[in-house]
């Protein structure tokens, strides 16, 4: 059997280490320590935040970030539908009910047409929203601008899930700054990793020290141990903290090779009828964290699935793309609003959609493997059809 070839495994760089020894060296394995200060001080710095608030998830992060605006029991938050569930999760979470917004086709992100809808709906209804999380996919920017227009325009915070999207940037500034918080993640997968972990970041200081004081139990300051909140026990633990600060070194290294494997890709399979490649939008640098393309079945006689389940014959790891939440069971019931009347993009991206293995360690004679697979489903299908 070939080796296996995974999605986007962890890429660690060997500076790791050094910090993970210092940590040993000095005992600082618990509680916090030097390097969850120092891992904080420099991703805010990378991405031009005021603070940053190191967390055992990203997932902790954007149930911080809600908490903080706000959202609680019978409040309403709008959310991208074509996403990961842990952006939608937290919303349950604080006993609130999301509303899903569709994608628009030129970035996959939220559309600003479905969000206008929805919130002049919300308003008619005298039913704002708490709370907008603006998610950027697989490694690019949403359109903020138009979408940070019609939250202001209502009045409305934006929570920005760059948990895909740590180093792109749109019209010049990092994504996950636009909003009140920005949330990161450095779950196994991500662009850099911490094994798990994640980050809040915001310019307003006084909230992330509020968000710090739940995250540790929320503890009061008495010398007995006194809770007057409800606090969580979400703190990146010191020796995390250490592999994201050898991980944050090498970040744009990472990209640049991410962004190597998107070329590669499209230079082998651009030319494929029916095939067409997440397009990378004028106004931003994407990371290119995953390779995601989608597939015509009426072009290329072959769907989507077909050709993950051909890759996966050969101990290749693609997958799907996210399926959207209004279509899970978990949130039937929810609203939902289309990039049009009768036009649900994200749907189709579903349909269609498929992430390629695109980890910054994934070798030339590797991803050549995963384009002769991709080959081999395309005649497969051709001949059997
Ligand atoms: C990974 C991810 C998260 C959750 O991050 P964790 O660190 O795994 O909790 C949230 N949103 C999106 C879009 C993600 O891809």
């Amino acid at each position: 059997m070939n080796k296996r070839i995974y999605l986007s495994p962890p890429h660690m760089s060997g500076e790791e280490q050094h910090y993970i020894a210092e940590a040993f060296a000095t005992n600082w394995i618990a509680p916090l320590g030097p390097n969850v200060e120092e891992f904080e001080r420099e991703l805010a710095e990378y991405v031009g935040a005021k603070g940053a608030l190191a967390l055992s998830s990203g997932t902790a992060a954007i149930h911080l970030g809600l908490r903080l605006l706000g959202v609680g029991p019978g409040d309403t938050v709008f959310c991208s539908s074509l996403t990961f569930v842990a952006s939608a999760n937290p919303i349950l979470y604080q006993g609130a009910t999301p509303v899903f917004i569709d994608s628009e086709p030129e970035t996959w992100n939220m559309s600003p047409g479905a969000l206008e809808r929805a919130l002049r709906d919300a308003e008619a209804e005298g039913a704002l929203p708490k709370a907008v999380v603006i998610v950027n996919l697989y490694g690019q920017s949403a359109d903020m601008e138009p979408l940070l227009a019609l939250c202001e325009k209502y009045g409305i915070p934006v929570l920005e899930d760059a948990a895909e999207s740590l180093g792109a940037t749109y019209k010049g500034k990092k994504s996950g700054t636009f909003g009140a918080f920005g949330v990161y993640s450095f779950n196994g997968n991500k662009i850099i990793s911490t094994s798990g972990g994640g980050m809040l970041v915001s310019d307003d200081t006084e909230a992330l020290e509020k968000a710090r004081f739940w995250s540790t139990q929320a503890r009061d300051a008495a010398r007995h141990y006194q809770h007057s909140e409800l606090g969580y026990n979400y703190r990146m633990s010191n020796i995390l903290a250490g592999v994201g600060r050898g991980q944050l070194r090498v970040l744009d290294e990472r990209i640049q090779a991410r962004r190597a494997v998107f070329d590669r890709y499209v230079n082998a399979l651009a030319d494929v009828p029916g095939f067409a490649f997440m397009p990378e939008a004028e106004s931003g640098f994407a990371t290119r964290w995953l390779t995601a393309l989608t597939v015509d079945p009426a072009q290329t006689g072959v769907s989507a699935a077909e050709i993950v389940d051909v890759l996966a014959e050969e101990n290749i790891e693609a997958r799907p793309v996210w399926k959207p939440l209004h279509l899970q069971p978990l949130f039937t019931g929810c609203k939902y609003y289309p990039h049009a009347e009768g036009h649900s993009v994200s749907d189709e991206l579903f349909h269609n959609g498929i992430c390629l293995p695109s980890g910054s360690s994934l070798t030339e004679e590797e991803q050549e493997r995963v384009i002769q697979g991709i080959k081999r489903a395309l005649k497969l299908y051709i001949e059997t059809k």
